[in-house]
């Protein structure tokens, strides 16, 4: 999957692709992230991506004449069957926000590009002209849409096979499954009086499996019962739930 990333800071990209998950991603071909700078298509010579605002106020915008250029130079890279099949993606506190669909949604296109605001936003006619989606990471303002640009980045790219192992690694993970997961312990067995559940080291692997699914399904009811109501459940995990007080119907 190709990411393309429109930013007037493309430097503070390179930590995604030096390490860990994702820059391994990229070394193995599995994922490929390019950052546009969008002063190298400003039309002066001064390079200038950002101007003051029409009425003023606080803040420079970032100008539309570059930013519709470079998203033009990334888009007559892109082989023309996929060019409508990707993304142009806002990062903004206005947008939508980020979740598992959305995540989903993004993992299944052959590519994203992503625009990253600064200072006080982007020229209105970005949003008209030339993106498709407009993202937000929470609510909360950021100083610029690096960080969310990141963000999307880290979350769809793990839905990219391979990139985190097979499939099974992050079906299971929170929120993906639909529940929050279940506590994770490694070495030692016992650290500072506090033991390893007994069970996990039993070797026992259908006591193993109940007793995560019933630390993930009281866990869930405890921090965020809300997922509860679409959570796929079985009969057992819901008598399960109602001998904990949870007052979801049992179908
Ligand atoms: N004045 C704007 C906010 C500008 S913040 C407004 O009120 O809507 C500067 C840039 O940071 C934005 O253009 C956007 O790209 C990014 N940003 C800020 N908060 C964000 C959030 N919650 N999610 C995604 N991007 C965000």
């Amino acid at each position: 999957m190709r990411f393309a990333v429109l930013t007037l800071f493309p430097d503070t990209f390179r930590f995604m692709a030096d390490y860990s998950v994702l820059g391994r991603a990229i070394r193995n071909g599995l994922i490929s992230l390019e950052t546009v700078d969008v002063r190298e298509f400003a039309t002066d010579r001064h390079g200038t991506a950002d101007d003051y605002q029409f009425g003023g106020g606080p803040g420079m915008v970032m100008k539309p004449d570059p930013v519709f250029a470079a998203v033009d130079a990334v888009r007559a890279d892109i082989p023309a069957a996929e060019r409508t099949a990707t993304p142009v993606a806002l990062t903004s506190p206005q947008g939508a926000i980020l979740n598992q669909d959305l995540v989903n949604e993004f993992a299944s296109a052959p590519g994203m590009i992503l625009v990253c605001g600064h200072y006080a936003g982007v020229d209105e006619r970005i949003r008209e002209g030339l993106i498709t989606h407009e993202v937000s990471i929470g609510d909360y303002v950021l100083t610029g849409g690096e960080l969310a640009a990141m963000v999307i980045i880290d979350a769809v790219s793990r839905f990219v096979p391979e990139v985190v192992g097979s499939a099974e690694n992050v079906e299971h993970d929170s929120i993906t499954s639909g529940l929050l997961q279940h506590p994770l312990y490694t070495r030692p067995p016992e650290f500072r009086g506090m033991a390893v559940p007994e069970v996990l080291r039993s070797g026992n692997h259908a006591d193993i499996e109940r007793w995560r699914r019933r630390q993930s399904l009281e866990r869930t009811l405890r921090l965020r019962p809300d997922l509860l109501d679409t959570a796929p459940l079985t009969n057992s995990d819901r008598v399960f739930l109602a001998s904990l007080g949870w007052s979801g119907t049992p179908d």
